[in-house]
């Protein structure tokens, strides 16, 4: 009953003073784009691309690619998607653009870096991006995954930019971006943290290696001062600062995050409701103490506990 009581609340995402917090899907397909606009998410905060082509063995063509990103477009009219270019290599390997014998696929040429190897693909999704818009008049936001340098996105940016697109983005899920986050930042229009990687190469820990969860745990102080880090940079250019990581969709942690300065959450559709309500019970000023007393705490059990401790007891 609860969690149909949940369900049914679609009021947009804020704070109990008021403040708005964007609450976000992530979606793989145009298929999850229509699923998605029949829950209240205020769009789509991380559009994974590359799950579209996981099966194919060539690069698909622009045609293709602009049906499907219309497709995805059109399922959500008037809302916000925010599309992710490939990120192909590590654990999202795809036949036609990963280098199947990279000893180290996570420190490889992934995400971004495949303009090295084959700049032709993330040109051809940009014509594809840009054709979607004009087919559908939805406007796109377009980010990069795996951005490490200021130079990397003004990169991403010029060749984004060139096609048309007008909310320019990049990933900041490698600590280097983080640690730079204001040179970052100057280049393109918005940021989103993916903290999946985030804590991977932070805490220099498989993501897919469930025995080293804790490790990875989101919670861990060096991710959290490399989130904190990123939202101050936004926070000082003005300019939005998402999270579409795993750990957005934890209520309490999003309750940090917000804290910290993040100005939108996205995550799997499931977990919006227990967020969006968890927001709604607490101030901005509450959130900003949950995070001062986070990264206080010297682990990421304590910096729980601390949290949980100073929560609304009804979250
Ligand atoms: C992340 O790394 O946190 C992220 C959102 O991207 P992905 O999980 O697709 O790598
Ligand atoms: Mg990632």
């Amino acid at each position: 009953e609860v969690e149909r009581a949940l369900e049914q609340d679609t009021a947009p995402g804020a704070t109990a003073d008021g403040k708005a917090v964007a609450l976000l899907a992530n979606i793989g397909t145009a298929a999850d784009a229509e699923r998605v606009a029949t829950t209240a998410a205020e769009g789509v905060g991380l559009f994974r691309t590359e799950v579209l082509f996981l099966e194919a063995s060539t690069e698909p063509t622009v045609e293709e690619q602009t049906a499907a990103y219309a497709a995805a477009l059109r399922a959500l009219p008037g809302r916000k998607v925010v599309v992710r270019t490939l990120d192909a290599g590590a654990d999202k390997p795809l036949a036609f653009a990963t280098q199947p014998d990279e000893e180290n696929p996570a420190l490889g040429v992934r995400g971004y870096r495949l303009v090295r190897t084959n700049a032709d693909l993330v040109e051809h999704q940009l014509e594809a991006l840009a054709a979607a818009q004009a087919a559908t008049g939805e406007a796109p936001w377009v980010m990069a995954p795996m951005i490490a340098t200021a130079d990397e996105a003004r990169d991403f940016a010029a060749r984004a930019r060139a096609h048309g697109i007008a909310k320019v983005g990049v990933m900041v899920e490698v600590p280097s971006a983080a640690l730079r986050a204001h040179e970052v930042l100057r280049e393109v229009d918005f940021v989103s943290l993916g903290t999946n990687d985030l804590a991977q190469y932070t805490m220099a820990t498989d993501r897919l290696r469930g025995e080293l969860a804790d490790l990875l745990d989101p919670w861990q102080p060096a991710v959290l001062d490399l989130v904190a880090a990123t939202a101050h940079a936004g926070l000082e250019t003005g300019k939005p600062v998402g999270v579409c990581g795993e750990s957005a969709s934890d209520p309490v942690l999003a309750l940090v995050l917000v804290g910290l300065g993040v100005t939108s959450l996205s995550m799997s559709p499931g977990a919006l409701p227990a967020v969006r309500y968890a927001l709604r019970r607490h101030t901005s000023a509450q959130c900003a103490t949950l995070a001062v007393e986070a990264l206080a705490a010297p682990s990421a059990a304590a910096a729980r506990a601390a949290v949980v401790e100073n929560l609304d007891p009804e979250v």
